[in-house]
């Protein structure tokens, strides 16, 4: 999941979805099929091709909790098929095309980080924190340790970026990570502003 506070101040920016300025939320970024050594396979079914009809139930929920701030700006459609044919293809054993977005949308919805961060006194307000509290804060929540990764702001403070956390392979089930991805976050980061 991604902190678009942090998305939008870095040195490139960002763009607003056509819809409008997403609500101040992690938005998810992706569901990503691992290997345990930490490995993963990409592009892995150039016949499955993004069929925007598979989700259009999921549509509104889509907009709201996976938007894109990429620019230009999008209604989501390109960073949603670009998710579902690197990623996505590769566990489509285990979750078709609406089962992976619909998957997705409910692990966001279980773990509620902006909640969980602000009941422990973490908050969006371009204050600094402990690395080490951001992640106490979460694996008392959710039982796991998640992965935390920074980028810069247009100043060059480290600033929380994206949180990773495992999940089993139906899907449905938050797991410990076999392996977390390198960070890159500095001992006391930011949490900026969106
Ligand atoms: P991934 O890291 O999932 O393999 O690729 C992310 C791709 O999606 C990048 O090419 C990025 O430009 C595009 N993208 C579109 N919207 C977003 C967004 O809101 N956040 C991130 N992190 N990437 C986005």
């Amino acid at each position: 999941m991604q902190w678009p506070g942090a998305y939008c101040d870095t040195k490139h920016s960002c763009c607003y979805p056509k819809t409008g300025k997403p609500t101040a939320d992690f938005s998810i970024h992706g569901l990503w099929p691992n290997h345990k050594d930490g490995s993963w396979p990409s592009n892995c079914d150039p016949d499955s091709v993004f069929d925007r009809s598979e989700i259009s139930n999921l549509m509104g929920s889509l907009q709201k909790n996976w938007p894109s701030l990429s620019c230009p700006s999008s209604n989501g459609f390109r960073f949603w098929s670009h998710e579902w044919e690197k990623h996505g293809t590769c566990s489509e054993s285990e979750l078709d095309q609406h089962d992976y977005f619909a998957s997705a949308l409910k692990l966001k919805e279980k773990v509620n980080l902006l909640s969980t961060l602000k009941k422990a006194e973490i908050e969006p307000d371009d204050g600094f924190y402990s690395l080490d509290s951001i992640v106490k804060a979460i694996e008392a929540a959710t039982g796991y340790v998640p992965g935390i990764e920074c980028n810069k702001d247009s100043a060059g403070n480290s600033q929380l970026y994206q949180v990773y956390l495992c999940v089993d392979t139906s899907g449905s089930d938050i797991i410990e990570c076999p392996i977390l991805p390198r960070g890159r976050c500095a001992s006391t980061v930011q949490f900026p502003k969106f």
